[in-house]
């Protein structure tokens, strides 16, 4: 027994080595990738359940790393958390992602706001605020073409200044969407005191939505609990017309998903956009 627990403890060490060591070279190299601003917005459409029209886009942020081609940011988002990284990057992505809805409002392509993914470390920050006023005054996005997703993680770790946060938000006009909703573990009373406007439903219950009757109860449950708040519901990883009859029938507002569209280059973006305009 004492001969197995070392291995266990030797195999342990080894692969706990490996995860720093990965993450000290994720750390170096976002360093470099951060000095040059070397990542990539993509868009994901969001697509109304009832006209069939785009009512928005999710922008996700892409790294494309020289040798190991493109690095998820579920991969490096919580290293750059841990770092303190993730300021200047979710600074840039907030900037790019105003300066891009502002230049689809100006050829006359913009169809609602763009959501931007905050990170809970950004989110809490002491000038949070203040960056978001900035980046709306600097590309002359009118606010209401602004959303920001965050997720419940915010309110675990500061409920009282995320609540007041989110409302400062309300006052400039953003809009604001609870994002992975479902998956936390905080309890749901804390819904009817936050200012947003609508509530993601995680790709978790969706991807499950006809073989799990579970997944299905969850899902209704959300989608009536939501709009029982006057909250809009948007699906994400809406991946098959079942799944998106299931959703149309229970009153989902909204899906998102390769159903539809995957995630696209900016430029790609604009050239959907001008398609849907064309319909
Ligand atoms: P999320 O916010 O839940 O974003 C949805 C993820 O689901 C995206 O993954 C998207 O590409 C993927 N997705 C959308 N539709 C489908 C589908 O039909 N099937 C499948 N299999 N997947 C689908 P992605 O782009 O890899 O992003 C992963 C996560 O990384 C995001 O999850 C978000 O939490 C985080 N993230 C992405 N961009 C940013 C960012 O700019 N800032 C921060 N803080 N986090 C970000
Ligand atoms: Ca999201
Ligand atoms: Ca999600
Ligand atoms: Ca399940």
């Amino acid at each position: 027994a004492k001969q197995h627990g070392r291995n266990n403890y030797q195999w342990y060490t080894e692969h706990l080595n490996q995860e720093v060591s990965e993450r000290m070279t994720l750390r170096n190299e976002l360093q470099k990738a951060i000095a040059g601003m070397s990542f990539e917005l993509h868009y994901q459409p969001q697509i109304d359940t009832r006209s069939g029209l785009v009512i928005g886009s999710e922008a996700l942020l892409r790294w494309p790393h020289a040798e190991r081609g493109m690095i998820s940011p579920l991969r490096f988002i919580p290293v750059a958390e841990d770092t303190g990284q993730i300021i200047p990057i979710s600074q840039w992505v907030l900037d790019t992602a105003c300066r891009h809805n502002r230049q689809l409002l100006d050829r006359g392509l913009a169809r609602g706001a763009i959501s931007v993914n905050i990170s809970a470390v950004h989110f809490l920050r002491s000038n949070f605020i203040e960056t978001v006023r900035r980046a709306l005054d600097s590309s002359g996005l009118p606010a209401n073409l602004l959303e920001l997703e965050i997720t419940e993680s915010v309110l675990l770790k500061n409920a009282e200044r995320a609540i007041y946060l989110l409302h400062e938000l309300k006052k400039i006009g953003v809009g604001l969407a609870l994002d992975d909703f479902g998956t936390g573990y905080s309890s749901l009373s804390y819904l009817k005191d936050l200012p947003i406007d609508k509530v993601k439903i995680d790709r978790s219950f969706v991807q499950e939505l006809i073989s799990d009757p579970r997944d299905a109860a969850i899902t209704q449950g959300i989608i009536s609990m939501a709009h029982h708040l006057d909250l809009k519901v948007v699906a994400e990883g809406v991946e098959t017309p079942e799944q998106a009859a299931f959703l149309e029938r229970n009153q989902c507002d909204a899906f998102q998903g390769f159903l539809y569209a995957r995630p696209m280059p900016f430029a790609e973006l604009e050239g959907y956009l001008q398609r849907q305009a064309a319909l």
